[in-house]
C-alpha cells in the first residue's frame, strides 16, 4: 500500500512502499479521466491506459473513453472494443505508446475492484499475446459530484509456469490534479 505521491509540473507518480513498481501519469491524461468520469454519472464509464512499460514500472501518456458502442449501466461496463483499438493505433503511430493499462467507474459507491473487474484483470495477465509483466488499473469512484481515484498495479510472480497474479493498491483519494493548484 502506498502513500506517497511525487508531484512534478506535468507527471504524477504513484508508488508502492519499497521495491514495488509504481505507476507514473500525466497531469493531462488524469485530467482528462477526471472530466470524462463526471461527465457519466449515472453509468459507468472508462477506457484504455496508453504509455509505455518500463521494467515492472507502467508510464501512462493517454487514456481513451469508452467509444460509441461501449455498453453502459450503473453496475456493468464493457468498452467499445474496436474504437479503443483504433485508439490504440492512433497512439502507437504518433508516440509508439502501447497497451499498458484500463481504467472505469463505479457509480454505486463500490469502493474496490468487483470480482468481475479481477477476473477481467487475470484473464488479461495470463494471455501470452499480451504477455504483460505488470499492468495498470485506475478505477475512479463518482459519488455526489465527486471523483475519488483508486490506482492499481497488476504483476505476475513467481516463476513460469506457476506465476500468480498481486494486485496492490498504489493510491486511493481525491485526484491530484484537483488539489495541487500551483501557486
Ligand atoms: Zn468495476
Amino acid at each position: 500500500m502506498l502513500d506517497t505521491e511525487t508531484f512534478s509540473r506535468d507527471l504524477i507518480t504513484f508508488r508502492s512502499e519499497g521495491s514495488g513498481p509504481s505507476i507514473s501519469i500525466t497531469l493531462a491524461a488524469l485530467r482528462n479521466m477526471e472530466r470524462l468520469a463526471l461527465d457519466c454519472e449515472d453509468t459507468e464509464t472508462g477506457g484504455i491506459l496508453v504509455g509505455r512499460n518500463a521494467g515492472r514500472n507502467v508510464e501512462v501518456t493517454d487514456v481513451s473513453d469508452a467509444g460509441p458502442n461501449a455498453q453502459q449501466s450503473s453496475v456493468h461496463f464493457v468498452r467499445d472494443t474496436e474504437h479503443c483499438r483504433k485508439f490504440l493505433e492512433r497512439c502507437y503511430r504518433e508516440t509508439g505508446a502501447d497497451y499498458v493499462g484500463e481504467w472505469h467507474t463505479h457509480v454505486v459507491r463500490l469502493r474496490h475492484l468487483s470480482a468481475g473487474d479481477i477476473r477481467t484483470l487475470v484473464e488479461i495477465l495470463i494471455d501470452p499475446d499480451y504477455a504483460f509483466l505488470s499492468f495498470a488499473v485506475f478505477l475512479v469512484v463518482v459519488e455526489d459530484r465527486k471523483a475519488e481515484l483508486h490506482v492499481y498495479i497488476a504483476e505476475r510472480a513467481g516463476e513460469e509456469p506457476f506465476f500468480r497474479i498481486e494486485v496492490v493498491r498504489l493510491y486511493k483519494g481525491p485526484f491530484p490534479a484537483s488539489t495541487t493548484e500551483q501557486p
